[in-house]
């Protein structure tokens, strides 16, 4: 997996592109809905737990099982779609997009995790299809579970694979919005 903190930025992106809301939106509550994106994008890796469980990676119920499927991001965006709907609605968004959008940001974790150099990919298509997902091109190196590997080699591949893959097109991203919500100010 990249780290939690690249899942959040990739969440916290796709709530950029998207618009965060209307001009008249309080700062509050623009932060308050970025940090709920951010927070929902890294969302399924709750699912680490399960290695303190003792519940095998390869388990449907273990790392990357159905907690990475697109069926659970559904649901986690319907549910919360309906706890943050009074955010939502005063920042001028519908629910159907709110929810929308939740859904991307959740399903961009799995998509995350699909390029990495990890053994087992997301279950996305649980509980019909127990098949775990990998894209041919994975160039993020794996984030590992043990703090202690973070002072190797590999901590620093990880690092650099991400700044590289993840952090660079985010930020690439939010510039070419900024430029574009300025140029549309001046059309
Ligand atoms: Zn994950």
């Amino acid at each position: 997996m990249p780290t939690v903190i690249s899942h959040a930025l990739a969440g916290a992106t796709l709530l950029r592109l998207a618009g965060t809301g209307t001009a008249s939106a309080s700062r509050a509550d623009g932060l308050k809905v970025l940090l709920l994106c951010a927070a929902a994008a890294m969302l399924p890796d709750l699912d680490v737990v399960t290695f303190k469980l003792g519940i095998p990676y390869a388990s449907p119920w273990g790392h990357r099982g159905v907690s990475h499927s697109l069926l659970l991001a559904l649901l986690a965006a319907l549910l919360l779609t309906a706890c943050s709907r009074g955010l939502w609605r005063r920042l001028g968004w519908s629910l159907h997009s709110a929810c929308l959008l939740l859904f991307a940001v959740i399903a961009s974790h799995a998509g995350l995790d699909m390029l990495t150099d990890a053994t087992h990919g997301p279950a996305l298509f649980m509980p019909f299809d127990m098949q775990r997902y990998l894209l041919p091109w994975r160039p993020i190196e794996g984030a590992p579970i043990s703090p202690r590997l973070w002072l190797t080699a590999k901590g620093w591949r990880v690092v650099y694979t991400e700044l590289l893959y993840v952090w660079l097109p985010c930020l690439m991203l939010w510039l070419l919005r900024v430029r574009f919500a300025r140029r549309k100010e001046q059309a």
